[in-house]
């Protein structure tokens, strides 16, 4: 950007040419991407771009010379990666500017929130997010209507709307790029939320780790609350809606949402036992929405283009798209967005382009580490909520990482588990200590110091772990080795075997 920037200076173009920044188009290992738009003319893509190439792509644009050497580096929206993509959330992340207000309203931004302020009540509103389908992104999948249904008819002085873009998960940045990309997005989809359970406050949870996100989101709200978009009396109704940044402090826990509003109340981010749930009991004791940042994502375009039309795309039960960040072992990595129910093999093989360096595929871990891994016989299974669960993994925030051959699946489930033991914030006992016993375990394990015995007393700790631990990080913390136990046993076998 700093390289156009100088040339269309130096060169004395800035009449002609302007050189804007834009989010995250995607593709990771393809990057840094421009893209050309000029007037009249389809947009040119370029990967892989170097400051060598700035000049070349102005004298081609700018001036209309032929540059034959630049035709290598063009990428097409033909090619699987982006032709098997459905893009809802992420439909403006890579193409409007991020820090203009102008860019997001020129896209559609804020038509969502003028719709329902004019022409619909806030029981409307929670109708229509219940018959898209739409269920929350976050990983549970629960239906994101019933739960607006459920603040709105609480009763309570105030009210609360909670977007949670506290992404921790290993390998997972879906809430970051869209934070990054289109943060105007997720602020309309809360301001619609709001609108809809009645809250005149929402607040924004961000990890201490995204601090371009952050920036971005306060520079939006400014934009916003400016233009009338926000704030009091927005889009000239009654509707008063205030929305702040929180920044976590770096603890994984605190995207649980009984600990992410611990925190977000001055108090220590630990979590709490439900119920109250936080939509009878949330924030200072009022009713609470939550949900995460991908969820209200979407709710702009369910308004826009109605709940038929978003109910329509994905399966009978997991309705909609899904933001995946692709990690790992693709020839192809990066942020994707594919319609709920698209087979892991088509994501893996067409958009992934297939494993690196023509090696084979072993398995792929979906929900980080409370999910659990899907091996190669289970490559068209579709991706939606049921068939994940089916499999003893889970949907989760989207991270997906993808392992080759070479992958050592106990060290894999070893991996989880040293995340979940640092991250662990000791407020209860079966956490706290069966996190560490488990680790120790697994390491004897990897390192052909176990026996049988291990092996036994891993799986009796795992389900005591699941079963009496207070919140979904301790719950949840045992399925990487369930998981990689239930489909890879013999290398854990192998593993105690080869020592004795
Ligand atoms: Fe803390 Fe773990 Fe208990 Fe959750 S399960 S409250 S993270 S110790």
């Amino acid at each position: 950007l700093a390289a156009f920037a100088d040339a269309i200076t130096a060169e004395g173009l800035a009449a002609e040419v302007e050189a804007a920044t834009s989010g995250c188009m995607g593709p990771c290992s393809r990057g840094p991407m421009v893209t050309i738009k000029n007037r009249g003319e389809a947009d040119v893509i370029y990967e892989r771009v170097t400051p060598e190439m700035v000049a070349p792509i102005l004298n081609r644009h700018v001036r209309g010379q032929t540059v034959p050497s630049l035709d290598a580096r063009i990428l097409s929206h033909d090619i699987p990666f982006f032709a098997k993509q459905e893009k809802v959330v992420l439909a403006g992340s890579g193409d409007i500017d991020p820090e203009r207000l102008e860019s997001c309203v020129a896209a559609g931004g804020y038509e969502a929130l003028g719709q329902v302020l004019r022409e619909m009540t806030p029981s409307d509103v929670c109708v229509e997010i219940l018959r898209s389908g739409l269920r929350g992104r976050g990983g549970a999948g629960y239906p994101t209507g019933f739960k607006w249904q459920r603040v709105q008819k609480a009763t309570g002085d105030r009210k609360y709307v909670v977007a949670n873009g506290d992404e921790g998960d290993p390998g997972a940045y879906m809430d970051r790029t869209l934070m990054e990309s289109d943060p105007h997005r997720v602020l309309e989809g809360m301001a619609v939320a709001g609108y809809a359970v009645g809250a005149d406050r929402g607040y924004i949870y961000v990890r201490r780790e995204y601090p371009l996100a952050a920036k971005r989101l306060e520079k939006a709200i400014t934009q916003a609350e400016r233009a009338g978009l926000l704030g009091n009396r927005a889009l000239d109704s009654p509707f008063n809606f205030r929305i702040d940044i929180r920044m976590g402090a770096g603890a994984f826990v605190c995207g649980e949402e009984t600990a992410l509003m611990q925190s977000i109340m001055g108090r220590r981010g630990q979590p709490v036992p439900r119920p109250p749930y936080p939509a009878q009991q949330g924030l200072w004791g009022a009713p609470t929405l939550i949900n995460n940042v991908e969820t209200f994502g979407n709710v702009a375009m369910i308004i826009n283009r109605g709940a038929e039309w978003y109910a329509g795309l994905g399966t009978e039960k997991s309705k909609g798209t899904k933001i995946f960040a692709l990690a790992g072992k693709t020839v192809n990595t990066g942020l994707i967005e594919v319609p709920m129910g698209i087979t892991l093999r088509e994501i893996v093989y067409d958009i992934g382009g297939g494993i690196q360096d023509g090696r084979a595929f072993k398995a792929a871990q979906t929900g980080g580490p409370s999910g659990g891994c899907i091996p190669a016989d289970n490559l068209d299974t579709p991706m939606d909520y049921e068939a994940l669960a089916a499999l003893g993994s889970i949907m989760g925030s989207g991270g997906l990482i993808v392992m080759d051959d070479t992958s050592c699946m106990p060290d894999v489930a070893r991996f989880f588990m040293a995340f979940c033991m640092d991250e662990s914030c000791g407020k209860c006992g079966p956490c706290r200590g069966g996190t560490v016993q488990m680790h120790r375990i697994l390491t004897r394990i990897t390192e052909g110091a176990a026996t049988m015995k291990d092996l036994e007393n891993l799986e009796e700790l795992c389900g005591m772990v699941k079963d009496t631990s207070l919140c979904g990080l301790g719950q949840t913390a045992p399925n990487p080795i369930l998981s990689t136990l239930r489909f890879f046993r013999d290398e854990y076998e192998v593993h105690i075997r080869d020592h004795h």
